[in-house]
């Protein structure tokens, strides 16, 4: 039965006209059932900021959820991610928590996946209207954001194809800082857009910490970089191994009592080395509530989204800026396409090995395979695609690509998504000029 009042107030939010309400919104109590019975929504990551999320998203109503995390519960999770308990240990994040979540919402139905991100296909993200991100590594989002901008298709009036789009909502968090955001595919900045935003990993100076260290970070950095390596070659550093911790952090101390430096302690110590920066129950629960929040607002359009960067800083008070990013108009993973003007006498053999040299391109392609609309063209595996495109490659591309300007995606183990190239011929820009003016005309 249906506790009275349960949706009082999202129905404030749904029921009623406002100032901010998104583009097309009509206020009326279907939303509250579209939202509950059809929209489906992706979680991913079930730590820290995913426990949160999917609280969040099955008490604002979403009906449908469906969360993938690839780890088991440790017990040092238990202090922040709610939903587990002390005989929870070894199980997996995804399955506890969706039961948890079903237990505790009634009507809510929470589908778990244990695994990779990676060992799931497109077809498996197509599936979602929404994907809301609770993960904590660069690596794991860059990945979903290359998957999910791949799914992205451009008219051609250069605009994004709106049913192409599947909306994303990051969320991350750092000790007392973190951050949330709406990626919205080929209309706002993408993860890769802004890559540039994330520090990078804080390292230093060798010469600093054997001659002048000032903190008891580089002490710590200093045993465990150099001195392990002088005084225990024999044994291969295991960060994981309490016995070999107790001995950097007794190193650590000795070396900071020398340079007169304080604070050296085990878990600082346990920290530098392992790169462990503290989880903190509240940001997370913040930096959530923000996201949950902005997937409501694209899920029913009650307000307009977030534009499109939101900073949280609580170390000390509280603080919170909103920032909007720019796409960045020649990034590899959501715009249109790196553009290629091309000979109409190249070959597609003659093409690749332009792709390959091509200084935007550096480093990003070991062997590309290329296709063209839903025809492969080169395939570099299976060897069975490999031997039935490999004529191609002595073919012409202006014949391959049926004599137009067009889009070729290439796929490459180094990439995680699909790069587009906008290929145009010399000379055949005036031709497509005039047929679209004849059309016009
Ligand atoms: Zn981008």
């Amino acid at each position: 039965m249906e506790v009275p009042g349960r949706w009082q107030d999202i129905d404030y939010l749904l029921l009623r006209e406002g100032a901010m309400v998104g583009p097309g919104f009509e206020p009326c109590p279907e939303l509250r059932e579209a939202l509950h019975n059809d929209l489906r929504i992706l979680v991913i990551g079930a730590g820290g900021l995913g426990c949160e999320l999917l609280k969040d998203l099955a008490l604002s109503g979403f009906g449908n959820i469906d969360v993938i995390d690839m780890d088991t519960i440790d017990v040092s999770n238990l202090n922040r991610q709610f939903l587990f308990r002390m005989n929870d240990i070894g199980k997996s994040k995804a399955v506890v928590a969706a039961e948890k979540v079903m237990q505790r919402v009634k009507g809510v139905k929470v589908v778990p996946h244990y695994g990779r991100i990676e060992e799931k296909d497109d077809e498996f993200y197509r599936q979602f209207q929404i994907i809301a991100l609770g993960l904590d590594s660069l690596e794991a989002r860059s990945y979903i954001n290359s998957v999910v901008c791949s799914f992205l298709e451009y008219n051609a009036d250069g605009s994004p194809d709106i049913t192409t789009i599947i909306p994303m909502v990051d969320g991350g968090t750092e000790g007392f800082k973190g951050h949330a955001r709406v990626i919205i595919p080929g209309v706002t900045p993408c993860f890769y857009c802004t890559l540039g935003l994330f520090p990078p990993q804080v390292t230093y100076p060798l010469c600093t910490l054997a001659e002048t260290p000032r903190s008891p970070a580089h002490c710590i950095e200093y045993v465990h970089l150099i001195q392990w390596g002088q005084e225990r070659s024999g044994d291969s550093f295991d960060a994981d191994n309490p016995e070999h911790m107790k001995w950097i952090f007794d190193e650590a101390f000795k070396r900071a009592q020398q340079f007169n430096i304080p604070g050296v302690t085990y878990s600082l110590t346990q920290g530098v080395v392992k790169n462990i920066i503290p989880a903190i129950a509240s940001t997370n629960a913040i930096i959530s509530a923000a996201c949950a929040l902005e997937a409501l607002k694209i899920a029913t359009m009650c307000c307009r989204s977030m534009d499109n960067y939101m900073m949280y800083m609580g170390t000390q008070g509280v603080y919170t800026h909103t920032l909007s990013h720019e796409k960045d108009a020649g990034c590899l993973v959501c715009s249109p396409g790196v553009p290629f003007e091309v000979d109409i006498s190249i070959s597609l053999q003659k093409f690749m090995e332009l792709l390959m040299d091509d200084p935007r391109l550096k480093d990003k392609l070991s062997k590309p395979s290329i296709s063209y609309q839903k025809r492969n063209l080169y395939m570099q595996a299976p060897p069975v695609l490999e031997e039935m495109t490999r004529p191609n490659l002595n073919a012409h591309l202006f014949e391959l690509m049926d004599k137009s300007s067009g889009k070729l995606n290439v796929n490459d183990k180094k990439l995680t998504g699909v790069l587009r190239v906008s290929v145009s011929f010399r000379g055949q820009g005036d031709v497509v000029v005039d047929m679209d003016t004849a059309g016009g005309g």
